[in-house]
C-alpha cells in the first residue's frame, strides 16, 4: 500500500519554520515584517504585490513560530520529541537551516540545551538502566570535516565500516561523566567556532556544524540474568552554512571552490531529504557529499527528522525568507 508507506515516511521529517523578532537595526530602518504567522502552522506574506503573484502568500508546515514563540515552544513543539526519540534506540537529526543571521545558531544552541537537560532527566528517573553517553562534535567546511574537541585542525577522513556505516576516522568521542561535563564541552565547542568565526571572517556562515549525542543503555543486571535490552542510537543537532550559499554564485579561485563544496553539501541535503519526504525507494544520494555521508544512520530509514527553518522578517531578507520556504515546502 504505497499511500499508507507514503504518509508514514512523510511523519518521520518534522518541518517547521521560526521567524525572528526585527533587530534594532532593522526596526530603526523601517521597523516593518511583511510576515505574518496565523493558525500555528501559516506563514503569510502580508504584501503580495500583483507583480509578484508567481510566489504563494501563504505557505502551511508541521509548524510555524512566529517573532514572540520562545526557543523552549520551539523546542517542545519542534524537536523534543525527536530528539529524544534517541532514548529507544532511534537515531535523529535536528537541522537549522536558513540565511545568515536568520538566527539558526541561536535556535540551535538554545535546543541543544533543552535536549540535555531531558536526556539527563530521563537518565536520572531510569536508575534500573545503566547509560553510556558519549559527545564528538564536528565541522564540515569545503568539504574537509575538522574535530571540534581537538587542537589539531588536520581534515579527518571518512571510512566506511561495514557495520557502522560511515565513520569519522580519530573524531575525538568523549565519554560523559555527568550533566556538567556535556555542559563544558558544548561551551569548548561554541568558544572553538568563535575563534574560527573572527580568524577566518564569518567561517561560521559557511560551515556545518555537527554536535553529536550518542547513548547506549541496557538493563542493570541486578539479578545476573543476561541483559536482554540494549540500545544504541545517536542525536544530531546540526547548524548548518547559511543557505544563502546555496544560492550565490561566488568570484573566482578559492571562493569558488568554497561555494561550489556548500552548494554540493546543502544542495545534497535538500536531494535527499526531499528523497525521503517523499517516501519513495528511489535511490537517494547520501554518498554525494560529506554532511549527507556523515548523517546517512541519522536520516531515512528508521530515523527520524526535525528541520528548522529560520527566517528573517526584514523587507531587505524577502528573496532569501522566499528560498528558504521553498526548501522548507520540499522537505515537508
Ligand atoms: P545565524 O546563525 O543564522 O547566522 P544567529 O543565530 O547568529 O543567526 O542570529 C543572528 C542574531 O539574531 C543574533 O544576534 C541572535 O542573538 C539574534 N536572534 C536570532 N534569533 C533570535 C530570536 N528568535 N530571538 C531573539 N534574537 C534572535
Ligand atoms: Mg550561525
Amino acid at each position: 500500500n504505497e499511500g499508507a508507506e507514503s504518509v508514514h515516511e512523510r511523519e518521520k521529517i518534522l518541518v517547521s519554520v521560526r521567524l525572528r523578532p526585527l533587530n534594532d537595526k532593522e526596526r530603526a530602518r523601517n521597523g516593518l515584517s511583511d510576515w505574518e504567522c496565523i493558525n500555528d502552522d501559516t506563514i503569510v506574506f502580508k504584501n503580495n504585490l500583483p507583480e509578484r503573484a508567481m510566489y504563494p502568500a501563504a505557505y502551511t508546515f508541521d509548524r510555524v513560530f512566529d517573532c514572540h514563540c520562545p526557543t523552549s515552544q520551539v523546542y517542545e513543539e519542534g524537536a523534543k520529541d525527536i530528539a529524544l526519540s534517541v532514548l529507544n534506540g532511534i537515531n535523529s537529526s535536528i537541522f537549522a537551516y536558513g540565511q545568515t543571521s536568520s538566527g539558526k545558531t541561536y535556535t540551535m544552541r538554545g535546543i541543544t540545551d533543552y535536549a540535555v537537560e531531558d536526556i539527563y532527566d530521563f537518565i536520572e528517573r531510569h536508575p534500573e538502566r545503566e547509560f553510556l553517553v558519549k559527545f564528538s562534535a564536528m565541522e564540515i567546511y569545503n568539504e574537509a570535516v575538522r574535530d571540534l574537541l581537538s587542537s589539531d585542525t588536520t581534515p579527518l577522513r571518512l571510512l566506511d565500516d561495514p557495520e557502522r556505516g560511515t565513520v569519522v576516522e580519530r573524531l575525538t568521542e568523549e565519554i560523559i561523566r555527568d550533566k556538567e561535563h556535556l555542559q563544558e564541552l558544548l561551551s569548548i565547542c561554541e568558544a572553538q567556532r568563535q575563534i574560527g568565526e573572527t580568524a577566518l571572517n564569518e567561517t561560521s556562515s559557511r560551515s556545518h556544524q555537527i554536535l553529536r549525542l550518542t547513548i547506549d543503555s541496557s538493563a542493570r543486571d541486578y539479578a545476573g540474568t543476561e541483559n536482554s535490552s540494549v540500545l544504541a542510537a545517536s542525536v544530531n543537532f546540526i547548524d548548518l552554512a547559511g543557505s544563502e550559499r546555496a544560492s550565490q554564485t561566488l568570484s573566482a579561485g578559492a571562493r569558488l571552490k568554497e561555494g561550489c563544496h556548500i552548494n554540493r553539501s546543502l544542495l545534497t541535503l535538500g536531494t535527499v531529504i526531499r528523497k525521503l519526504s517523499k517516501g519513495r525507494n528511489s535511490h537517494v544520494p547520501y554518498r554525494d557529499s560529506k554532511l549527507t555521508r556523515i548523517l546517512q544512520n541519522a536520516l531515512g530509514g528508521n530515523a527520524r527528522t526535525a528541520i528548522i527553518c529560520t527566517m528573517s522578517p526584514d523587507r531587505s531578507h524577502v528573496e532569501q525568507s522566499r528560498n528558504t520556504l521553498s526548501f522548507a515546502n520540499c522537505a515537508k
